[in-house]
């Protein structure tokens, strides 16, 4: 029984960094005219509404993207993640917030292709329905480690995967590392993107020790504190372990992560990193 549901967690300081680094990877793909394949394997729904029970409930949205939205010294490095939030907020009032499918279909191109697939019975048709009019895309009611297997090395020979699980199974923090390794094996020049939370930093550092064991080179990670390591319950911090970054990605990140850490937690607790953890 799946019960995470990212409608109450949309547009957090965690939802800020990844689909930051997943607008920057997008907008770098972009810079050659050869069309790719983009591969989400934890989709959720696509749109969340901010208004809604879900969101409201929780107000993470609140210390996350209402903090940076519209901040009149914003970064040009967030204009594309800002112009996919616009896109579904044409009054200029901050309504609903775009998941990563709906960051991608925008700023995806013409001949672009876009693989989504999503477990949940509630999230999967509301995923489907927001594609049901865009030919690019396939939408799938499938397990999104299965599509690492599946679905890899794309016809295009050029793409980027975003596994986003939720980890509210032990097993995912090993399953995202198997994955990426079956994916890895069968498409070794594309883009992986992996999120994930700090929680326990037990859990990350045996993650990237695993990770680092498989012999995948070239990884970066970014990182963004809220707070300090903790072992009360909840999550400090997130980051994206980043396989095959484009090039400029960390300068990027370096030149945007301190702007986002003050805009977003202005108590100045936490901390924020990008490390190559394994070179070229
Ligand atoms: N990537 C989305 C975004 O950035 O907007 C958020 C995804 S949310 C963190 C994780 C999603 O994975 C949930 O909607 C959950 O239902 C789904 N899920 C859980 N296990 C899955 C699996 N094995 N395969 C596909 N989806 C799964």
């Amino acid at each position: 029984m799946l019960s995470y549901r990212h409608s109450f967690h949309a547009g957090n300081h965690a939802d800020v960094l990844k689909h930051t680094v997943l607008s920057l990877i997008i907008t770098a793909l972009k810079e050659k005219e050869k069309p790719f394949f983009y591969l989400d394997t934890h989709a959720g729904a696509g749109r969340y509404q901010l208004s809604g029970e879900h969101a409201e409930r929780t107000g993470e949205y609140l210390e996350g993207i209402s903090r940076i939205w519209q901040q009149p010294d914003a970064p040009e490095l967030l204009q594309p993640y800002f112009d996919a939030i616009r896109a579904l907020n044409r009054s200029g009032t901050l309504r609903y917030y775009p998941g990563s499918p709906l960051i991608a279909r925008h700023l995806l191109r013409e001949d672009d292709k876009l693989q989504l697939t999503e477990l949940h019975s509630s999230d999967y048709p509301l995923l489907r329905n927001e594609f049901s009019k865009d030919d690019r895309a396939r939408v799938d009611r499938a397990d999104g480690y299965q599509q690492l297997k599946s679905k890899l090395p794309p016809p295009s020979r050029r793409g980027l995967v975003l596994i986003d699980p939720p980890y509210e199974m032990k097993s995912d923090y090993q399953a995202v590392v198997k994955g990426i390794q079956e994916g890895h094996k069968r498409f070794g020049t594309g883009v992986f993107a992996l999120w994930y939370p700090v929680v326990l930093r037990q859990q990350i550092k045996h993650m990237l020790r695993d990770l680092e064991a498989t012999g995948i080179r070239n990884i970066l990670q970014i990182e963004l504190a809220a707070r300090p390591d903790s072992d009360q319950r909840g999550m400090t911090a997130s980051g994206m372990i980043v396989i095959n970054p484009p090039w400029k990605l960390a300068q990027q990140m370096n030149t945007l992560l301190p702007w986002l850490h003050q805009k977003l937690v202005p108590a100045g607790t936490g901390h924020y990193a990008v490390n190559q953890i394994v070179p070229e």
